[in-house]
């Protein structure tokens, strides 16, 4: 059985003093004996201080995002090694936010995915289509397209630990998720292309949804015979939603 993972993206979100409550409210209300693995991904500067804040509790850390690279002149940016050093132990690699607003191609995700898993990090690989490629009835292809760029480069190695979170471009942020069914079609056409290469892993490889899950459609997306959690957004900022769609995904499976 694969163990559910929901990961909060607190996106450009946040300041100490915020982050701080928001760490406690999770932490005084986190339930005991979590199954699902649970992840927060506050911004750069907030991990040093989130680690401290989070050691000795269930959650785990996150980056939003890692250099391709390992070290040398790449001014602002931060690598693999760093987050470890930090205590990250995942990261999201190849967001929509930083394909669309950051011209992220296909490869230049794949080398992320590649240094992250390289130093250790468990890379959640972030794929999905935009509205007008759903429209146009592409999104098998742009999510293979997507795909198949870092399987290409990194193998499936990476997917033991790691993940692949679904997220479809339309719905993040909008406050219209796809339904369960149009995830699941997406879920199980990601695990059958992975199981193309190795069958075992693609069995074993957690494929999360994400784009406006809430407390509310939480459940009967993470129902789903595909779905194994979610990289949450909006609702990971607000401690009582966050902490119900965990409960939803400890269930999932
Ligand atoms: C995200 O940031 O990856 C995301 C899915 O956002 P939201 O949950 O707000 O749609």
């Amino acid at each position: 059985m694969r163990r559910p993972i929901v990961a909060g993206n607190w996106k450009m979100h946040g300041s100490r003093a915020e982050n701080a409550e928001l760490i406690e409210n999770l932490l005084s209300h986190c339930p005991e004996n979590l199954r699902a693995a649970c992840v927060v991904c506050p911004p750069f500067v907030y991990l040093q201080e989130a680690a401290r804040l989070l050691r000795g509790s269930p959650f785990l850390l996150g980056g939003q995002d890692v250099c391709a690279e390992s070290h040398g002149a790449f001014t602002g940016e931060v690598s693999a090694s760093m987050l470890k050093d930090v205590g990250c132990e995942y990261v999201i690699a190849g967001h929509s936010e930083r394909r669309l607003l950051y011209r992220e191609s296909d490869q230049l995700v794949a080398r992320k995915v590649h240094a992250a898993h390289g130093k250790g990090l468990q890379p959640i690989l972030c794929v999905g289509e935009q509205l007008a490629d759903r429209d146009a009835g592409r999104t098998h292809d742009v999510v293979a397209r997507q795909l198949d760029a870092v399987l290409e480069l990194c193998g499936t190695a990476f997917l033991e630990q790691g993940a692949v979170a679904y997220e479809p471009v339309w719905a993040i942020g909008t406050g219209r998720n796809a339904t369960p069914e149009q995830a699941q079609d997406v879920h199980a056409f990601i695990r059958t292309r992975i199981a193309a290469r190795d069958a075992r892993i693609a069995a074993a490889t957690r494929i999360l949804y994400g784009g406006s899950v809430k407390a509310g459609n939480a459940a009967e997306l993470f129902a789903m015979a595909d779905v194994d959690g979610g990289l949450i957004g909006g609702a990971s900022l607000k401690a009582d939603e966050f902490l119900t769609i965990l409960a939803a995904a400890d269930k999932c499976g």
